[in-house]
């Protein structure tokens, strides 16, 4: 049987990294089954979902390249689909039209809720045969009265729900638009969605989806509802914890890798991995290996694989990330081999491409920024007949390589029986503008030999 996953968000907030992680998991486990992954858009709550929603969740997703094999769909294109299924349940009697008012259903509560009972609708229209005037009716499913729905949940195990406690669900309103339940339960059973990996929020809702299905002679799929992830105080996960727009992470300077890396890892395991390559994770996920226990988001960890994807990344793959955040600082280039020199040079000491860009910007513009305090304490005039012989000894080179520079900065050390810092410190202030630079002899080579000297000589001048 060929697998099919769909990950289908609802655009009434930013797609953040609890939505991602239901996304990985439903395409990790399509790409590990050789099947097919679904992208499907619940906008059927007109009110409260939004363009920039969705502009979010297409961006979000390509940015971690999450593709999708079918998709987007949109379920406020498939109303017409929706009303034919509805209007088939009418004639076989699966579904039927209500025609109690709201005050009728809210005096029902009351009674209820007075009686101490669990509010639920009772089914009193449920064989009425005739319209009531002026009341447009809602149309509701009629759910099995007896026995019981027992979802076969691959991460939380059998669980077993009454059908005495599923009162009977309206599946179309008044006004005959379809509502979200019943358009999942379409949607899944014409897109052939074999399994439903979500959020366990929805838990609740899949008997009700379970008995539609079978009600409308579907299979209903095999269903894994994932934890939620908490913040590190262990409260649910909000804006305040990092649950911001997946966007707001590529700003930030992660990896889509390295999120997607610290995404799997919130309820699954492999042995003591930690870090895992796009293949790795597809050839090591399986959806029944997900524990039931929440996670919680933590931010530290997050900065450290990305750092280690950094790392172990081709520098070149990582150019683009490079760009995107040089652009974000108004400065851009397509010096390839400086750009790849410079994330070689950097990448031990910036956790993010952000930091990564912020800390090489002399690298990428000859306007410098002279941090006042680096300047005080190392330009000062009685660096400056040390700067000049740097200079000389600079301008003297054939060759102008990381080697050759270093072969020359600590000659002129020895001579001058100082430490090479001593050298380096005003060097390197003139050159990047600030005492914090890579390796001086790596930051001249790839600054090249032109700029290196105009930088010393416009030290010298001040
Ligand atoms: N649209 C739902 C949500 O965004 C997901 C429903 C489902 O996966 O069945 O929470």
């Amino acid at each position: 049987m060929a697998i099919v996953t769909r990950f289908a968000p609802s655009p009434t907030g930013m797609l953040h990294v609890g939505g991602v992680r239901t996304a990985l998991f439903s395409w990790l486990y399509a790409r590990r089954m050789g099947g097919k992954f679904i992208l499907r858009i619940e906008d059927t709550d007109r009110e409260r979902s939004t363009d920039e929603a969705v502009r979010v969740i297409l961006d979000g997703m390509k940015w971690c390249d999450l593709q999708a094999d079918e998709g987007p769909y949109y379920q406020t294109q498939r109303f017409d689909r929706y009303k034919e299924v509805i209007r088939g349940m009418l004639d076989d009697g699966t579904a039927y039209h209500c025609y109690c008012t709201k005050q009728e259903l809210d005096a029902m509560r009351e009674q209820q809720i007075a009686r101490k009972e669990k509010p639920r609708y009772t089914g009193i229209c449920r064989d009425r045969t005739t319209p009531r005037d002026g009341v447009a009716p809602v149309v509701r499913f009629r759910n099995p009265t007896d026995g019981a729905v027992i979802v076969e949940d691959l991460v939380h195990g059998a669980v077993t729900f009454q059908n005495t406690e599923l009162d009977d669900l309206i599946i179309a309103r008044s006004d005959g638009t379809p509502t979200y339940n019943f358009c999942v339960v379409v949607d899944d059973m014409d897109m052939n969605v074999t399994h439903v990996i979500r959020g366990d929020d929805h838990l609740n809702n899949t008997p009700r989806q379970m008995n539609m299905l079978l009600a409308l002679g579907a299979k209903p799929p095999v269903y894994a509802h994932v934890p939620m992830i908490l913040g590190p105080d262990g409260a649910k996960l909000s804006k305040r914890h990092g649950a911001v727009s997946v966007l707001q992470y590529q700003e930030e300077g992660f990896l889509p890798d390295a999120l997607l890396n610290y995404l799997v890892r919130l309820g699954w395991s492999h042995g003591d991995q930690e870090i895992f390559s796009r293949e790795e994770m597809i050839s090591a996920f399986d959806i029944h290996d997900v524990n039931k226990a929440a996670s919680a988001f933590n931010p530290e960890k997050l900065l450290w694989l990305n750092q280690q994807h950094m790392m172990r990344a081709a520098p070149a793959a990582l150019v683009p990330h490079l760009q995107f955040q040089l652009a974000r600082l108004g400065l851009d280039s397509d010096n390839q081999a400086l750009l790849e020199g410079v994330i070689v040079a950097q990448r031990e000491r910036a956790k993010t491409l952000k930091e990564m860009a912020q800390n090489s910007r002399f690298f990428f513009t000859d306007q410098l920024e002279m941090d006042p305090k680096a300047v005080a304490k190392h330009l000062t005039p009685a660096a400056m007949p040390l700067l000049q012989q740097v200079r000389e000894r600079l301008a003297a080179l054939t060759e102008w390589t990381a080697t050759t520079v270093h072969t020359a900065l600590n000659d002129l050390a020895t001579q001058l029986q100082a430490g090479l810092g001593k050298i380096a410190q005003p060097l390197r202030v003139a050159v990047a503008g600030s005492a914090v630079s890579p390796p001086i002899d790596a930051t001249l080579a790839l600054l090249g030999r032109d700029r290196t000297l105009a930088r010393i000589d416009a030290a010298l001048k001040q």
